[in-house]
C-alpha cells in the first residue's frame, strides 16, 4: 500500500478528503484508500500493482467487466469525429430508441451526464407538471445529491453520518416528505394527510444505497396505486437497478410502470451519462416544448453516447441477465454457506446482479431500521480481511455490491475461498 498510501497524502493536501466523491476515501471501513492504475474484465489493479477481485465496478457501470472491448473501440471511433458539438446528433437518436426498446415506459427521454442530474431534473418536472412542491421519498433511499433529495438520504451521505446535509435550506427540505422503505402503511397516512400537495414518490425500486434491500411483495404496486389515487408522479430512480436486476430494470422484474424513471451508471459503460424520461405528456412538459427549464453543455455527449450504445447494444445479445442472475446466486449462496461453516450470522440479499450481505441474525433484512443495526464493526474487519485476500468489496457497509458478466465461476470460486478464510478469522 506504500504508493496508494503516498498518493492518499498528497491528495489530501489538494482535494477534500482526498477524493471526489466522499465513500471513496475508505471513511466506511477505515484504512487507506486502494489508488487504481488500471482494470481489466473482473479485475482492478491499484497503485502498488495488487490485483483484486472488483465487485464496486465503478459503482454500477462496468456490468460488461473493465475495458470491454466493444465499448473501448466505439469510445476511439467516435472520438476521432471530435470530442463535442453542443449541438443534436444522430447518435442521441440512437440512443433514446435503444433505451425505449429496454425500457418501453420511458415513452420520450432526455439524456443528461449524471444520476444526480438525471433525479433532480425528473423531480423538477413532476413538481412543474402537477404544480405541487411536496415530494415524498424514502429513508436511507440515495438519488444524488440535488437539494431536495438529500433529506434523510442513504449511501455516503448515511456511512458519513450526514443523511441531512448542512448548506440545504430548511425552507427548502420541509417539501421532502421521508418514510419507511418498505412500508405502505406509512405512504397511505402521509398521502391521506397531504393529499393533493404531494408532486411525486421517487423510489430505488430496490434500495442498493443502504445495503441491498429488495421491495416487499406488493410494496411498488402499492405506491403505482396510491399515485394513481393521488394524481402524483411516481419515479422509479433505476440509476442502480436499470439494466442490471433484468435488462428492462426493476421495472420489468417487479412488472410495475412508473411515470418517470431515471438512469444513470450501465447507460454510460462508464462514461458520464444520466437520462430521465417517461410519460409522453409528462416529458413535453419539458423546454424547449415545455415551460419547465432543464439544460446541459455536455448533455447527449457523442463519446458517451457512443460509449452506452456499445454497453446496451452488448447487454442484450445473449440471455446475459440469466448468467448475472446465476452467477450472483452461486456468489450469495456460496458466502451464506462459508458463514455458517464459520458460525458467523449472515443474511442477504440479491436481485439480478446485485447483492448485499449483512452482519446479522435475523433471516430477512427488508427495512433501514434492520440495516443500520447490522454489526458495522465485523463489516470493517471483513472488508479489510477480504481486501487483503483480493478481493475489493464496497467500502461501505451501506452500499450494495454488484457482478459483471466477466466474473467467472472461476473468479466466484476464488472469491468464496478468500471469504471461507476471512470469516474464519473474524
Ligand atoms: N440514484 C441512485 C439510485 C444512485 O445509486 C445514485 C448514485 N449511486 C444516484 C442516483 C446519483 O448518481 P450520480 O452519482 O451519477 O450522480
Amino acid at each position: 500500500m506504500q504508493n496508494s498510501q503516498q498518493l492518499f497524502n498528497h491528495a489530501q493536501d489538494i482535494i477534500p478528503g482526498g477524493v471526489n466523491s466522499p465513500v471513496r476515501a475508505f471513511n466506511g471501513v477505515g484504512g487507506t484508500p486502494c489508488f487504481i492504475k488500471r482494470a481489466e474484465g473482473a479485475y482492478i489493479y491499484d497503485a502498488d500493482d495488487n490485483a483484486y477481485i472488483d465487485y464496486v465496478g465503478s459503482w454500477g457501470p462496468m456490468i460488461l467487466g473493465h475495458n470491454h472491448p466493444a465499448i473501448l473501440d466505439a469510445v476511439i471511433k467516435t472520438a476521432k469525429n471530435g470530442l463535442s458539438f453542443g449541438a443534436p446528433t444522430e447518435l442521441e437518436i440512437t440512443m433514446a430508441e435503444k433505451v425505449k426498446q429496454l425500457v418501453p415506459s420511458m415513452e420520450k427521454l432526455r439524456m443528461v451526464s449524471s444520476g444526480t442530474e438525471a433525479t433532480m431534473s425528473a423531480i423538477r418536472l413532476a413538481r412543474g407538471f402537477t404544480g405541487r412542491d411536496k415530494i415524498l421519498k424514502f429513508e436511507g433511499c440515495y438519488h444524488g445529491h440535488a437539494d431536495s433529495l438529500l433529506v434523510k438520504a442513504g449511501s455516503g451521505a448515511l456511512t458519513m453520518g450526514v443523511p441531512n446535509s448542512p448548506g440545504i435550506p430548511a425552507d427548502f427540505a420541509k417539501h421532502t416528505l421521508t418514510v419507511s422503505f418498505n412500508n405502505l402503511t406509512e405512504v397511505e397516512d402521509i398521502f391521506a394527510k397531504y393529499a393533493d400537495e404531494i408532486a411525486c414518490i421517487i423510489v430505488e425500486p430496490v434500495a442498493g444505497n443502504m445495503n441491498c434491500i429488495p421491495p416487499v411483495d406488493g410494496f411498488l404496486q402499492g405506491l403505482r396505486k396510491i399515485c394513481d389515487q393521488y394524481e402524483s408522479v411516481l419515479i422509479f430512480d433505476e440509476v442502480m437497478t436499470g439494466f442490471r436486476v433484468a435488462l428492462g430494470g426493476a421495472q420489468a422484474y417487479y412488472n410495475v410502470k412508473p411515470d418517470l424513471t431515471t438512469l444513470g451508471k450501465v447507460i454510460g459503460g462508464g462514461m458520464p451519462v444520466g437520462a430521465f424520461g417517461g410519460k409522453k405528456e409528462i416529458m413535453d412538459y419539458i423546454a424547449p416544448v415545455g415551460p419547465v427549464y432543464q439544460a446541459g453543455t455536455l448533455s447527449g455527449n457523442p463519446i458517451a453516447m457512443a460509449a452506452g450504445l456499445a454497453a446496451l447494444s452488448e447487454l442484450s445479445q445473449g440471455d446475459k441477465h440469466q448468467q448475472l442472475t446465476d452467477a450472483t446466486e452461486k456468489l450469495a449462496m456460496g458466502l451464506k454457506a462459508a458463514a455458517e461453516r464459520n458460525g458467523i450470522a449472515l443474511s442477504i440479499n440479491y436481485v439480478g446482479a446485485m447483492f448485499g450481505f449483512f452482519f446479522t441474525g435475523e433471516d430477512t433484512i427488508t427495512s433501514y431500521e434492520q440495516a443500520t443495526q447490522c454489526d458495522s464493526a465485523l463489516f470493517k474487519k471483513f472488508f479489510h480481511y477480504m481486501l487483503e485476500e483480493g478481493v475489493y468489496l464496497a467500502p461501505s457497509a451501506f452500499e450494495a455490491s454488484f457482478l459483471s458478466t466477466a466474473h467467472t465461476d472461476e473468479i466466484i470460486d476464488k472469491t468464496l475461498a478468500a471469504a471461507d478464510k476471512c470469516f474464519a478469522k473474524l
